[in-house]
């Protein structure tokens, strides 16, 4: 079986208030949080839990909150490698109030020195040179070391030192991802980057953000990235998948919670890519995790019967085919 590792090198612990009514500046009470660890690796490796994919999760903790991050997800029974750094982990906070907004706090964890950058970077080659198995490398949210150009170090190192041939998803924002697209050398097999995401790739304000648009610049873009998925929220996705655009439509839903929802699709494209489904597929079922885990109150849950029922609802078309010279 194909195992997946995800890395998640700022992951934190998630306290989830509920306020009927928050008003700013005044005194809200409210009852205990639901309290679980997250950060985009962890939701995604929780994401690919539920779709009983054979998974490891690297990440890297210090700290009493780092302490408690490990006992919670012990007790999740996530398979883990964890590096110890020597600052605190990070917390993060969100409000649920006056009927779904969602407010949240969340603090920009603890900055790691140049010294443990490199020994992560490592300890990933290790585990995976370790582990013939990995096949898939999932590497999910930011790193607070002020180096923009670290995911493409990780990603160079993988690339480099690493015999086999990994598939490498990459689900980063704004100047890390901004240099992942635009690296010359390497690139990732597979983006996700959502609305907001890709306008900043792309210096496009939000009005000009449309399906249309994001056609254009897929057709245009002299990126090396094979496959790209532009996540919509409920309006579907475009993506582009070895030289192929397809537009997505899915069926509308009743959303519970859409925390996560972006780091279920990679957990869905993982999944599909080890299953070995074909581009159409793999979009159908990343689309079908990202929803599903929107039906759920938790972070990266998702009901495999929701998962597969959604599957079947979602078309993916062809808009324009790979121009063979
Ligand atoms: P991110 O969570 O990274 O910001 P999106 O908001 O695009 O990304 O959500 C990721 C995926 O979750 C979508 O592609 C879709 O599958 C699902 N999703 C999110 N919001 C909704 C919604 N309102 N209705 C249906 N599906 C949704």
């Amino acid at each position: 079986m194909i195992m997946i590792l995800t890395i998640t090198l700022n992951p934190s612990m998630d306290f989830i208030y509920s306020v009927d009514d928050f008003v700013l500046g005044a005194n809200n009470r409210t009852n205990l949080p639901v309290k679980m660890p997250g950060g985009k690796g962890i939701n995604c490796t929780r994401a690919l839990m539920y779709l009983k994919a054979d998974v490891l999760a690297y990440t890297v903790l210090g700290g009493e909150n780092g302490n408690a991050i490990r006992k919670y997800l012990e007790n999740e029974n996530m398979p883990l490698i964890s590096k110890k750094i020597s600052e605190n982990s990070r917390n993060s906070y969100t409000i649920m109030h006056n009927g779904g907004i969602q407010t949240e706090i969340v603090e920009n964890g603890p900055k790691i020195s140049k010294l443990e950058s490199n020994e992560i970077i490592d300890d990933i080659i290790n585990i995976v040179n370790g582990e013939e198995r990995i096949n898939i490398v999932t590497v999910n949210g930011s790193i607070n070391n002020d180096n923009d150009f670290y995911y493409v170090s990780l990603l160079t190192a993988l690339r480099e030192n690493v015999s086999r041939k990994l598939v490498i998803i990459m689900d980063q924002s704004k100047k890390s991802l901004n240099n992942i697209v635009n690296n010359s050398v390497y690139s990732p097999d597979f983006i996700k980057p959502n609305e907001v995401e890709f306008a900043e790739l792309f210096n496009m304000n939000s009005e000009e953000i449309s399906k249309e648009s994001i056609i254009s610049k897929l057709t245009e873009t002299k990126s090396k990235i094979p496959n790209i998925l532009v996540s919509l929220g409920g309006n579907g996705a475009i993506a582009k998948f070895s030289g192929n655009i397809y537009e997505v439509s899915i069926p509308s839903i009743k959303v519970v919670n859409p925390t996560g929802s972006g780091d279920s699709t990679v957990a869905g494209v993982a999944s599909a890519i080890a299953r070995n489904y074909n581009d159409k597929d793999i979009i159908r079922y990343a689309m079908a995790c990202g929803m599903a885990n929107t039906l759920e109150e938790g972070v990266g849950v998702l009901s495999l019967d929701n998962v597969e029922n959604l599957f079947e609802q979602i078309e993916v078309t062809l808009v324009s085919e790979e121009i063979k010279k």
